[in-house]
């Protein structure tokens, strides 16, 4: 299949590791331009030398914070200014840390509404008015398998990634007569950084071993196993993609059938 993605140009959020470096690889892979970004230079430069190198694909990087309004424009007038459009925006961020309700002090709720919820509305009101005026647009917003199945101790994700789908079904009717699709993904368990240190401070917590943790959850999946990255940015490229031009509003889980209800 052709996915019709060669030399569109994508801005893809938190993008120096884990899932949203899978995906910015993806996309180069397909013949995307990207530019992608994250608050540590070293990490971010390191990403951006492999993905030029493994697919010959031009790559911006910007080290900077995605919660911040100034770095949210420099990163769209930047990417502007080199690439001359912007075609696909990925919205990612990194997740708001664990924690009870009543031990959580009242400085996270405001923090974790900025990182989770938003950087996407305002990256993509950055974004938009450039996709209006070419007739073409895809958002895809990185979200959680707990918007359809709220996770324990992670409160402020849970809140906060909630708003990220009203938010998203508002606005894919609003933007449709553009041809602008938006769409959430919601990510299962996936082996990387953010993962590793929820299950370290869970398995410390229930007195048993990481390794031991990790296995115990491995076994609650369906599939029997963690997802790899890779396998995550498969489904946000297609969502990138001239192929999914019919899907819009949707609310997508990749998650190896964690997710337990009907829809
Ligand atoms: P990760 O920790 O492996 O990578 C996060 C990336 O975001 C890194 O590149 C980091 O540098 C960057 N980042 C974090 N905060 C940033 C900021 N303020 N500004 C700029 N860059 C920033 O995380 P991941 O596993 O790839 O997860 C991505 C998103 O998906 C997170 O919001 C996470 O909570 C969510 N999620 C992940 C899983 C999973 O299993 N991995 C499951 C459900 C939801």
């Amino acid at each position: 299949m052709d996915l019709g993605l060669q030399d569109r140009v994508a801005i893809v959020l938190a993008s120096s590791k884990g899932l949203g470096r899978a995906v910015a690889l993806g996309l180069a892979r397909e013949g995307a331009r990207v530019a992608i970004c994250a608050r540590t230079r070293e990490n971010l430069r390191k990403t951006e030398a492999e993905i030029r190198e493994r697919t010959g694909a031009e790559v911006l990087s910007l080290s900077l914070d995605v919660t911040l309004r100034e770095s949210q424009r420099t990163l769209v007038e930047e990417t502007l200014r080199r690439f001359g459009r912007i075609d696909i925006l990925v919205n990612n961020a990194g997740g708001p840390p664990a924690g009870q309700f009543l031990q959580l002090p009242e400085t996270a709720w405001q923090e974790a509404l900025n990182l989770n919820l938003l950087s996407t509305v305002f990256m993509t009101r950055e974004v938009v008015p450039h996709m209006i005026p070419r007739k073409w647009g895809r958002i895809v917003n990185i979200t959680s398998f707990s918007v359809k199945q709220p996770i324990d101790h992670l409160i402020l994700s849970n809140m906060a990634r909630a708003g990220v789908v009203g938010f998203a079904k508002t606005l894919a009717s609003e933007l449709a007569p553009h041809n602008i699709l938006v769409n959430n993904v919601c990510p299962g368990v996936f082996g990387t950084d953010r993962h590793f240190e929820l299950a370290r401070g869970r398995a410390e917590k229930s007195g048993t071993s990481l390794e031991q943790y990790l296995q115990e959850q491995a076994k609650s999946i369906p599939l029997g196993r963690f997802g790899e990255p890779a396998e995550f940015a498969d489904l946000v490229v297609f969502l990138a993609s001239e192929r999914a031009s019919y899907i819009t509003g949707t609310t997508l889980q990749i998650d190896g059938g964690v997710i337990r209800s009907l829809l």
